[in-house]
C-alpha cells in the first residue's frame, strides 16, 4: 500500500502543543483527584502478550476478534498493544506481589491504548484513557467511590451536560437465565439483525444490547431486562448502590440495557455519557470484574475500575464552551539595542526569570532590534526586555509591556518581582 509520508496513519492524531497542553492539564487534574480518594499511578507497558487480552477481555469480544494490533516479535512470541488498561493493571498487581498488600489495593493510570476501528470523531486507532482500577474489595461501597471519584473529576471539570447512568449485569448464575430469554426473545427477529448479532445470539447474547447498528438498537428496548434475574445478592448490592449514590448526591439513571463491551464484567456496569459528542458519546466507562484475576491467575480477587476516553473529554469541553486553553506565549522576549550587547548579560537575565519560572525567549534567529519587536509581537509576548547601553551601564533593563505600550526602566536584580506593575 503507497503512503503519503507526511500524513499520521489512518486513526492517530498529533497532538499539537495547545491540545497538548489541555492533555496535561486532563491528565494531572484527574491524577490529583484520583490520589485525593488514595489511588496511586500505575505504568504498564504498552505492549503485552496477546494472551492476556484473549483470556482477559475475552476471546468472543470486538476487542479480541477484531480490534487488536497484534503481531510476532523476533523472538516469535505474539504480542499486542494494549486495547485498553484494565487487564495489564490486574496483571502487574499480580506479578509486583501487590496482591499480599493491605486491601484494598488502588491505581490509577494514563495509559495510550489501540484499537483497530473505524475512525470517526471520538473514535480513534490510537487514543488514551484516564482510569483507576481497585482490588480487593467486594463490598458496593468500593462500586460507589469509585464512580464518585469519576463523578467528582468531570464535575470539576465544570461538564454540565453529562449524565450517569449504571445497571447490574448480575453474577455468572443471574445471566444463565438471563441469556435464555434473551435467546428466545431476539430469535425471533434475528433475520433482520446485523450480521454480527446473528453471531453473537450463538456466542455472547448480551452484547446484542450493545450493538451500535441501527437494525439493532432498535430492538433493545423491548428486550428482557437484566434486573428481572438478578439473584437476590445482585439485587440487594444493586439497591445499596444506588442508595450509596443518593447519599453521596450523585444523580443517575438505571438503564438495564448498560452490558459494556468486555467479558470481565459483573454486577456494577456503568457509563457517563455526554449528550452533545455525537452518536459515540461514552466518555466514561466501567465496573466491577470479580473474575478478572481468578482467568488471569487462578486468585479470586474482585476488582472494579473504570475507563475515561480523554479524546472523548476534549470533545466533551469543548462542544460545552469550557475554556481550559493555556497560553504558549511566552511571558519575555530579551531584545538586545545594538551591537554591543554581551551575550552572557543576555543568558544571565534569562536564566535568572528562568528560575523564577518565567518563560522566556532569547533570540536564535540572529534578527535586528526592529524585527524581533515585530517577533515579540508575533507571538504574543507580554513583554520585551530592551537591553541597551543605557541600560547596561546602570544594571537595568527596559521592560516594555507589549499590549499597552507603556515601558518602564527597571534595575535587573528588581526584575523578578516587577513585571506585574508595568
Ligand atoms: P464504545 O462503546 O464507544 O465503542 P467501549 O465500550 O468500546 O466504547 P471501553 O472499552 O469501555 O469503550 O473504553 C472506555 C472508554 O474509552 C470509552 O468510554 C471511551 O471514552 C474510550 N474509548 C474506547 N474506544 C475508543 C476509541 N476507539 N477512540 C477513542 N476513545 C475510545
Ligand atoms: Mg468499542
Amino acid at each position: 500500500m503507497e503512503v503519503e509520508l507526511t500524513n499520521a496513519p489512518k486513526g492517530t492524531k498529533d497532538l499539537m502543543p495547545k491540545e497538548t497542553a489541555l492533555f496535561r492539564y486532563l491528565e494531572n487534574e484527574f491524577l490529583k483527584v484520583a490520589s485525593s480518594y488514595g489511588y496511586n499511578e500505575i505504568m504498564t507497558p504498552v505492549i503485552e502478550h496477546t494472551e492476556l487480552f484473549s483470556r482477559g477481555v475475552g476471546s468472543g469480544t470486538d476487542i479480541v476478534q477484531k480490534e487488536m494490533y497484534t503481531f510476532k516479535d523476533l523472538g516469535g512470541r505474539s504480542i499486542s498493544l494494549r486495547p485498553e488498561g484494565t487487564a495489564g493493571v490486574a496483571r502487574a498487581y499480580v506479578q509486583s506481589g501487590e496482591l499480599s498488600k493491605a486491601k484494598p489495593v488502588k491505581y490509577s493510570y494514563v495509559s495510550s491504548c489501540f484499537r483497530y476501528e473505524k475512525p470517526q470523531s471520538g473514535r480513534q486507532r490510537m487514543f488514551h484513557q484516564l482510569g483507576i482500577e481497585c482490588f480487593g474489595s467486594k463490598e458496593v461501597q468500593a462500586d460507589a467511590e469509585v464512580i464518585m471519584l469519576a463523578s467528582d473529576f468531570l464535575n470539576n471539570l465544570g461538564l454540565k451536560e453529562i449524565t450517569l447512568t449504571i445497571n447490574s449485569i448480575g453474577c455468572n448464575k443471574c445471566r444463565e437465565k438471563y441469556k435464555e430469554a434473551l435467546v428466545k426473545y431476539y430469535e425471533s427477529v434475528s433475520e433482520n439483525l446485523c450480521e454480527t448479532c446473528k453471531i453473537r445470539l450463538n456466542t455472547n447474547p448480551m452484547r446484542l444490547l450493545d450493538c451500535k447498528e441501527d437494525e439493532c438498537t432498535k430492538y433493545s428496548s423491548d428486550a428482557p431486562s437484566i434486573l428481572d434475574f438478578l439473584c437476590s445478592e445482585c439485587a440487594n448490592d444493586f439497591s445499596k448502590l444506588q442508595e450509596l449514590l443518593t447519599n453521596a448526591g450523585i444523580q443517575y439513571e438505571v438503564d438495564p440495557r448498560i452490558v459494556r463491551g468486555l467479558d470481565y464484567y459483573n454486577k456494577t456496569a456503568f457509563e457517563f455519557i455526554h449528550e452533545n459528542i455525537g452518536a459515540k458519546a461514552t466518555v466514561c466507562g466501567g465496573g466491577r470484574y470479580d473474575n478478572l484475576i481468578n482467568t488471569l491467575a487462578g486468585i479470586k480477587e474482585p476488582g472494579i475500575g473504570f475507563g475515561i476516553g480523554l479524546e472523548r473529554l476534549m470533545l466533551a469541553i469543548d462542544s460545552e464552551n469550557i475554556d481550559k486553553s493555556i497560553s504558549t506565549s511566552p511571558e519575555y522576549v530579551i531584545i538586545p539595542a545594538g551591537e554591543n550587547v554581551p551575550h552572557e548579560k543576555i543568558y544571565a537575565i534569562a536564566k535568572m526569570l528562568r528560575n523564577s519560572g518565567k518563560t522566556v525567549v532569547v533570540d536564535i534567529m540572529n534578527r535586528n532590534f526592529k524585527s524581533l519587536i515585530k517577533y515579540a509581537n508575533k507571538i504574543n509576548a507580554k513583554y520585551a526586555l530592551i537591553l541597551g547601553e543605557d541600560e547596561l551601564k546602570n544594571e537595568a533593563v527596559t521592560v516594555k509591556n507589549m499590549a499597552s505600550g507603556d515601558q518602564r526602566t527597571v534595575k535587573i536584580s528588581e526584575l523578578v518581582n516587577s513585571q506585574e506593575t508595568i
